[in-house]
């Protein structure tokens, strides 16, 4: 499109915006439950010595039978349990390796279970736990009751995931799970060898009409709630939703089990990580959605009931809003088609009629006609259906493991329910711990400590130690798509595999057909060959497969890789569809859609600011170039403000489009004019005679047609040599900036192949437009000094003045749609039967935008958008396998979207 019409198109960022809805949380918060009345009290009784006390197994609606209950009803329903806390309610946990003869203890308590976070913990009455019935005591102990028993099967699951994959499957893929939890500690929260001690709240004041439960994995603290309005509902009183809060604990566990170091006696064996991996980091995206599918899960695998929150979540929330005056929800969620509570058209029996992706991504069965947008919880039913469906095809066709109990814990009655789901918990383990690694080796099988310095710089995950974080959360996080892919490989050779898989009868086309059936065939190979890099000592990278490193060994067993990747049967995908990118886009030029909604409201972006974080840092602004007290809500980007920018894309195609995401990160779409200047355009550099007449320019390459060379863009022709420093190549590492130490002074350089930020501006010079790099803008046109650039103070040596301009914030420099209806926008998408439509956080990009910008200065802003469901985002459309990792630190898998603006006072 020509120039003229994008700066035209741009005022239509001014379209009236929506109203922005907070919905930003670092919690990872659940509706739920209640708590019961004081009442009822019944006198200890004596004999209780042993840690015998009253438990209940269930919620009250369970146990009752009666689904309009008000009150808890203990009556009869309590049951003798046993407590294993002695003088306090703490404890510490232990591991059981199989490779160890002794089980291994966590450093310190592994939990600990307190009335709230002001309470003391409570004292056993001399050995007793026996308290009043519905006493803020009785509580506790049922709490930790429930919180210790999923924490000891939960372990013994973790005992017999290592046990497997590492001792007895092929070793045809290389196990991600830590090969050593037990030293490490790592089977628990923990950092550098030591024990993070998990505290639970088991009365939590929620106020409003407000109840709920949450785990914060900052804090590692667990909350489960309690209201006044109706003090004697408590969701303690529920334990499906203990269960499922633990269960966030635990996918803590997983993702980042491979994290930590050892302090033991194998001492610094392991990368330390300072900060860690989250399944979920926006208000919405698929990997929070499937961590509320997992945690959904642990309630099943607890109780065998696929529901949650008959108690909990159903009656207790309807009551609290009730005496309010409002009229009730529910918000309790099924786990299986067959459930009751489904509307018609959900049903296990009838192809087509599972809970498939995306259709359901929306849905909550107890008021279907509403939609539900960027909901976490109702998107995550996907993953528990597909979850609880798969324990039952293990179940009712698999020979269970007789030794799938290491460390011997008490056996529930359903053993095939138990081995079932231990075997779906070790996929998620295996799973889990390949996508959370930041250490980005992807198995223990390339830690170099254990198998020699040569692997220090062998990567197979999340592209390399020092972008991780940045992959792992943003440029290939797990969406749908990574982890099923991952999960399906796993199942592929721990379960399938015909002569070491658990479940040979299980065989990988009906994997790929049961998948399919919940849309979540979405990926074309397993990738099992693996795809990864290797650094040597000149910095020099190539790909590496894990053939390269086979007949290796941990514990005698040998590593034996495939050299190929299996590829999907195309001939089962029948229900999940995959889109072209090319069907996403801006609205036309002319077309009365805007192209993005703007929002400058000073409150509301201070809210999002106060919650960003990368890299477990907060992400400081720009002091004084811009800020949100310059912010003047007129719905303009203004020079001075931080504004929060949600693109109006639109889904061309005439299926829905799920997952799109945005990604507004520096990336590899800029070239140096002359590749031997490499020099930051800085103070430092231009003062020192030999560095500045080697000062970097960098010019935009030409992507899809933009710019025209005429407009300042370099070219590259098909046939090109491809190498470093060119349009055509790649960075290997997205390593920015690189120093030359003269003098004990650092003079930075950039990396020929650097990514760089997204925004270009425009020059107009004599008769020529030009896209400039908006380091060439701020010297030449406003003649900034480098303290008057956006970013200058907190970077310092990384400082880059290509966003000197205009900058997006690390931790809001993404933002994720749930679903794209066809031929729609997302605000079109979401407004249908919903008057009050709304943005949410994780919608919007935020950018800073320097008060030295004058009035009426263009920008061209390369973001880069894909979805889910994309046919063409993350493999070539003519081969199966996925692109490497550092492939998206460039264009190909992204559909680049121009996003065009003029700064207005
Ligand atoms: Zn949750």
């Amino acid at each position: 499109m020509s120039l003229r019409d994008r700066t035209k198109h741009s005022k239509k960022i001014l379209g009236q915006g929506v109203f922005l809805a907070l919905a930003l949380s670092s919690l990872t918060s659940c509706q739920d439950i209640t708590q019961a009345e004081a009442s009822k009290t019944r006198n200890p009784a004596s004999g209780f010595g042993s840690g015998a006390t009253y438990i209940y197994a269930d919620n009250p609606v369970v146990l009752t039978g009666n689904q309009f209950l008000k009150t808890p009803d203990w009556g009869k329903k309590l049951i003798l349990g046993q407590i294993d806390a002695t003088h306090f309610l703490e404890n510490k946990c232990t591991f059981k390796q199989d490779n160890y003869f002794m089980p291994v203890e966590t450093s310190g308590n592994c939990l600990e279970v307190y009335k709230d976070p002001t309470s003391a913990l409570i004292n056993s009455n001399n050995g007793s736990w026996n308290f009043a019935t519905n006493s803020d005591a009785f509580y506790q102990v049922n709490t930790y009751y429930h919180a210790k028993r999923v924490i000891d099967r939960f372990l013994a699951s973790l005992e017999y995931a290592h046990y497997f994959t590492h001792m007895q499957s092929s070793l045809m893929i290389p196990p991600a799970t830590k090969h050593d939890l037990g030293a490490t500690q790592n089977f628990w929260l923990g950092k550098n060898g030591l024990t993070n001690t998990l505290k639970v709240y088991s009365k939590c004041a929620f106020e409003g009409v407000n109840i709920n439960a949450y785990f914060s994995p900052a804090k590692n603290e667990l909350c489960m709630g309690w209201n006044s309005l109706l003090p004697h509902l408590h969701m303690a009183q529920d334990p499906g939703v203990i269960y499922h809060e633990m269960g966030h604990v635990f996918v803590k566990i997983m993702m980042n089990q491979r994290n930590t170091i050892d302090t033991g006696s194998l001492v610094n064996n392991y990368q330390s990580i300072d900060f860690h991996s989250e399944l979920g980091v926006l208000s919405y995206d698929e990997a929070g959605a499937i961590n509320e599918g997992l945690a959904d899960f642990f309630t099943f695998y607890m109780l065998g009931r696929p529901y949650i929150g008959e108690w909990g979540m159903d009656r207790i929330p309807a009551m609290i809003t009730e005496k309010n005056g409002f009229q009730g929800v529910k918000y309790g969620r099924p786990m299986t088609e067959d459930s009751h509570v489904h509307i018609a058209g959900v049903s296990s029996h009838i192809p087509g009629e599972k809970l498939s992706y995306p259709e359901y991504v929306n849905y909550n069965a107890h008021t279907p006609s509403e939609r539900y947008e960027g909901r976490i919880h109702y998107a995550g039913q996907i993953i528990s259906h597909y979850m609880v469906r798969l324990a039952t095809h293990f179940k009712n066709s698999c020979t269970l493991p007789n030794k799938i109990n290491q460390s011997n814990i008490v056996m529930p009655k359903d053993f095939s329910h138990f081995a079932s789901s231990t075997l779906v918990m070790m996929l998620i383990n295996e799973t889990l711990a390949e996508l959370g690694d930041m250490t980005a080796k992807g198995s223990d099988f390339f830690n170099e400590y254990l198998m020699g310095a040569g692997l220090s710089k062998v990567f197979f995950t999340n592209l390399n130690q020092d972008e991780a974080f940045l992959w792992a959360h943003q440029v290939t996080p797990p969406d749908m798509r990574r982890f099923f892919k991952i999960f399906a490989k796993n199942i592929k050779h721990y379960i399938s595999d015909p002569f070491n898989g658990l479940c040979p009868q299980f065989s990988v086309d009906m994997s790929e057909q049961l998948l399919d059936e919940y849309g979540l065939l979405l990926f074309k190979s397993y990738g099992d060959r693996g795809q990864g890099v290797k650094i040597d000592t000149f910095g020099n990278v190539t790909d590496r497969t894990y053939a390269n490193y086979a007949n290796t060994s941990i514990y005698g067993n040998w590593f034996s890789p495939s050299t190929t990747s299996s590829e999907v049967n195309e001939l089962n995908r029948k229900k999940t569809v995959l889109i072209s990118k090319n069907l996403l886009s801006l609205p036309a030029n002319g077309s009365s859609r805007p192209s993005a909604y703007v929002f400058d409201g000073r409150s509301e972006i201070e809210g999002i600011l106060s919650s960003i974080t990368f890299q477990g840092t907060v992400v400081p602004t720009s002091t004084n170039l811009a800020d949100v007290k310059f912010n003047n809500k007129n719905i303009k980007i203004s020079p001075g403000e931080i504004v929060g920018v949600a693109l109006n894309l639109v889904n061309n195609s005439n299926s829905i489009m799920s997952g799109v995401q945005v990604l507004a990160n520096d990336w590899d779409h800029m070239a140096l004019e002359d590749s031997g200047k490499l020099y930051v355009n800085r103070q430092e550099n231009q003062s020192h005679s030999l560095f500045m007449d080697n000062i970097a320019n960098w010019k935009p390459c030409q992507i899809d047609g933009w710019p025209q060379a005429t407009e300042g863009a370099i070219i590259s022709l098909p046939g090109d040599p491809s190498s470093e420093g060119r349009c055509n190549y790649v960075t290997r590492t997205n390593s920015t900036i690189g120093v030359t130490t003269q003098s004990g002074i650092n003079y930075p350089f950039y990396r020929k192949d650097a990514p760089q930020p997204a925004c270009l501006v425009q020059f107009s010079d004599q008769n020529e437009t030009k896209w400039v790099s908006q380091d060439f803008y701020r010297k030449y046109v406003l003649n900034l000094e480098d303290h008057e650039c956006l970013n200058n103070e907190a970077s310092g040596l990384n400082f880059n003045p290509n966003e000197c301009l205009i900058r997006t914030l690390p931790g809001a420099n993404q933002a994720v749609f749930d679903r794209i209806d066809p031929q729609s926008t997302w605000l079109e998408t979401i407004s249908k039967n919903n008057p009050n439509p709304r943005h949410s956080a994780g919608n919007l990009i935020l950018m800073e935008v320097n008060k030295w910008i004058q009035p009426g200065t263009t920008f061209n802003c390369r973001f880069r958008a894909r979805f889910t469901n994309c046919q063409d985002c993350f493999n070539n459309n003519n081969s199966g396998e996925d692109y490497k990792d550092y492939e998206y630190a460039g264009h190909t898998p992204f559909k680049v979207i121009n996003f065009s603006f003029k700064v207005i006072d």
